[in-house]
Parts: structure tokens; sequence; C-alpha cells
């Protein structure tokens, strides 16, 4: 199925979407710190989207064989690269680093956004990998522009991660966003070469079309694991990983960020 095309007034409420995404991304950023729990981020996120008259994506989600996620924002640390379950059991530690994914529906529009935080004093190696991550964000929303395709927005992210000496997490892509959470088209942050088995759907970016860009960034090597919980994917190697991601819209005049505060 082709992306769907969104209106000026559709883009209008995915920008009221993506603001309560934001909204509730500074309220975690102003409480993530050492002893503090991933199940509190989830809370305050929670709290923040229903106070804007939102409500959350991921709680219930259960795509194909996993359990219904049980909460509203995915809480990856350090090795976890996607998909980390909320826990009262899971502190933060001075020296982590914390990836907070979050999805709203708001007037049946999703807003979609994630982003890397330090937990006190981190690594320069940490630090390293977060900007070059969030360097590989801009230049994927560089791209996105008129002319280009969504395999040029897919290689913009690999180049950023190869020169930055990275490795990118390549299952796990970016999508199109809309009144649902994953639409056409998927936009993943490597493009297969001629040889390879996979295959993406290229399209020619389009007005209206609306994406979640998402490079997850490896400081080791690319294989992952999946955990017995059913959802947290973890680096084999146990190497750091972070994770920025917004949703976006292609005009005339450029690409749009729907999910700045
Ligand atoms: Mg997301």
């Amino acid at each position: 199925m082709a992306p769907v095309l969104k209106t000026e007034e559709e883009l209008r409420i995915m920008r009221e979407a993506g603001r309560i995404v934001a909204a509730a991304h500074e309220a975690m950023r102003r409480a993530i710190e050492p002893g503090v729990t991933t199940k509190a981020l989830d809370t305050i996120a929670l709290t923040v989207l229903r106070d804007h008259g939102a409500e959350p994506c991921f709680l219930g989600y259960a795509p194909g064989e996993h359990p219904p996620f049980p909460a509203t924002i995915t809480a990856c640390v350090n090795r976890e690269l996607v998909h980390g379950i909320p826990s009262e059991q899971r502190v933060l530690i001075d020296g982590d680093i914390v990836s907070v994914d979050v999805a709203c529906f708001y007037k049946g529009y999703v807003g979609d956004a994630a982003f890397t935080h330090p937990v006190g004093e981190i690594s320069r190696s940490a630090r390293r990998l977060m900007a070059a991550t969030e360097d590989a964000l801009a230049a994927a929303i560089a791209a996105s522009v008129i002319g280009n395709r969504v395999s040029d927005v897919a290689k913009a992210t690999s180049k950023c991660a190869a020169r930055a000496g990275y490795s990118v997490a390549r299952e796990y892509t970016g999508h199109g966003v809309g009144q649902a959470m994953h639409e056409e088209p998927q936009v993943p942050n490597w493009w297969p070469g001629k040889k390879s088995r996979v295959r993406w759907q290229d399209y020619d970016l389009r007005p209206g079309m609306t994406y979640a860009i998402e490079p997850m960034l490896i400081a080791g090597r690319p294989d992952l694991v999946e955990l017995e919980d059913g959802w947290t994917v973890v680096t084999k190697d146990g190497s750091l990983t972070a994770h920025y991601e917004h949703t976006v819209a292609i005009t005339e005049d450029g690409p749009l960020i729907l999910t700045l505060p």
C-alpha cells in the first residue's frame, strides 16, 4: 500500500500530537537522575499524555507473537536497544544512558518520538555515541526533501553512523505515521545493496508524507538478542546503544518536524 498523504488540516493535528509527545519528553528529562526507576518515568509520561487528552499507543500493543506491551513508554538502558519494559526494579544509576520512546494518539492521529539521556556523569564514549546518533537523525531529516527517495533518507543515517565508527540496528526501522502508528513507508537506518536478500519498498518523497525516523546506533557489533520477557532487545556483545526519533512531514518548504515542543 502506498504511503497515505496527509492534508494540511491533518498535519496540523499531527503537530499537536507531536507537541504532546515533546511535553512528555521534557517532563521525563527533568526527572532523569540516579535513583529514579524506569517505572517512575513511565508514570510521568502517562500523566502528561492524559493531561493533554492523548492516549498512549504502546500500552496494550501486541503485534504478532508479542504479549501485550504493559506500559506507556519503552525505556532502554545501556545495552538495551528497543522495547525495554519500564519496571520498579530498574533503578537508573550514575553513568547509565537511558533511551525513552513515546507515541500517543490524539484526535485520531499519532505522534512518535524518542531520545537518549545521560544519568548523572557518563563516559566520553557514551556521550560520543549519543552525539553521533543525534547527528544521524539530523542528517536523515535533512535528506527528507522532495526529489529524494526513502532510500536517500536511509543512506543518510547509515553514512553518518559509519563515519563515526558505529553500527546501525538493521532489523528495526522508522515507519510511516498517521492514523496508525505503523504505516508505509518503512524508513530503515541502512539500505541494502543489490545482492542483499533484504528488500525495502522505496518511494519518492511527496508532500504530505509523514514518517518517524529513528536511528539506533550501536557502539559494537549489530547482533541482537530478544530477552525472555518477549519484548526487550539487547546487543549480543553488551555494547552501548543510543536512539533518537522524530516524526517528520514532507512539505514543499522542506522537512517539518512534528514532534518538537
Ligand atoms: Mg517511537
